[in-house]
């Protein structure tokens, strides 16, 4: 194992870095990346050395499988054995947030997959991404650009904060502008796809596309093939170093007298507050607000040094599934 740390530079998306940043990737070497989710950090998906060094930028577990990007449908045909429901899913949500999982073809190495027989695959919209997917022309393996477990990163700083002297090359293509990972959705039988992770897709989107129900995968619950099938599932994930406390609610007296060593983080903008210890995420509660600022003001709570981090729940259907998943995550001890 070398613990030799490079310098890494932050590089913005000029045709002449983009082509630079492609031929890093053409030659095995790994760039974050910027995509409407979060941060990724890319290598080319058939280079299974490439491949192991995401692993070990990230200290991510072999057993944790990377989502592939592509740029087209024809990328993905060379990779996967598409079906009628993916195809359909790709024509009502590519580019965008979301991620099939289809059985996978042999270029793929095994190292991707986590030894499954199956790929995650998604095509996603951030223009720069897609410009450098373009250029680089073959598909690209991209688990979030963060040390494995951590907070996900929203913007190139995030990147450059958890992965300095470990990688070369991060692209800033501004902050995430949806801020919450993909939404998996499990598609190998056409006729019983199955949510793996909520994302800003939701359930009832794709429920209208295919016509028929999707059913969640529940973590946990002693189902080996289900853990190993996906590992963003871990219980603990998402998290930060500072203890999260959830709640159904949060009233003006349990925060307006708080002690001053713990953050209480709301939805919402309450009336006529002003106390160092108190934030929300979005000024009207809008959740496409929350679900981008969430990561970013989890990473500012965390290095604040408080003792400990109280968060409203999400409320409604929707993006709140997804919020909501990524809070508990944040909040389980183990
Ligand atoms: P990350 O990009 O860090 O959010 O992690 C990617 C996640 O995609 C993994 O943790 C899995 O949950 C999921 N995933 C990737 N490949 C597969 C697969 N072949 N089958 C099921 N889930 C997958
Ligand atoms: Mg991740």
């Amino acid at each position: 194992m070398t613990t030799t740390r490079i310098t890494t530079r932050v590089f913005r998306g000029t045709p002449r870095n983009l082509a630079r940043l492609a031929r890093v990737l053409q030659r095995g070497g790994l760039v974050g990346v910027p995509t409407e989710t979060v941060y990724g950090l890319a290598a080319d998906a058939g280079n299974a050395r490439a491949c192991r060094a995401i692993f070990r930028a990230k200290g991510r577990p072999a057993s944790d499988p990377l989502i592939v990007h592509i740029h087209d449908w024809g990328q993905l045909e060379s990779i996967a054995e598409p079906n009628a429901a993916a195809a359909m899913l790709a024509a009502a949500f590519w580019p965008g947030p979301l991620t099939l999982v289809l059985p996978k073809k042999s270029v793929i190495p095994p190292e991707v997959t986590a030894g499954l027989p199956s790929v995650a695959i998604r095509m996603p919209g951030h223009p720069l991404f897609r410009k450098l997917l373009k250029r680089c022309g073959r598909p690209l393996a991209a688990p979030s650009a963060n040390p494995f477990g951590y907070v996900s990163p929203t913007t190139a700083a995030h990147v450059l904060s958890g992965l300095r002297g470990k990688i070369g090359a991060i692209l800033d293509g501004g902050p995430a502008q949806i801020g919450l990972e993909s939404t998996i959705v499990d598609v190998r039988d056409p006729a019983r796809p199955r949510l793996l992770r909520p994302g800003a897709i939701s359930r009832k989107q794709l429920e209208r596309v295919l016509r028929c129900p999707v059913l969640t995968a529940a973590p946990g619950g002693g189902d080996r093939q289900r853990a190993q099938l996906a590992p963003g599932m871990l219980k603990r994930h998402y998290s930060p170093r500072t203890p999260v406390i959830l709640h159904e609610r949060i009233a003006r007296t349990d925060f307006a007298h708080g002690a001053p060593d713990e953050a209480w983080l709301l939805m919402r903008q309450p009336r006529q507050v002003a106390l160092p210890h108190v934030s929300w995420l979005d000024p009207q509660g809008e959740l496409r607000g929350v679900a981008r600022r969430l990561f970013g003001r989890l990473r500012e709570l965390d290095a604040a040094g408080y003792r400990c981090i109280h968060v409203e729940l999400a409320r409604g259907g929707g993006l709140a599934e997804a919020i909501n998943d990524r809070l508990r995550r944040a909040a389980a001890r183990a």
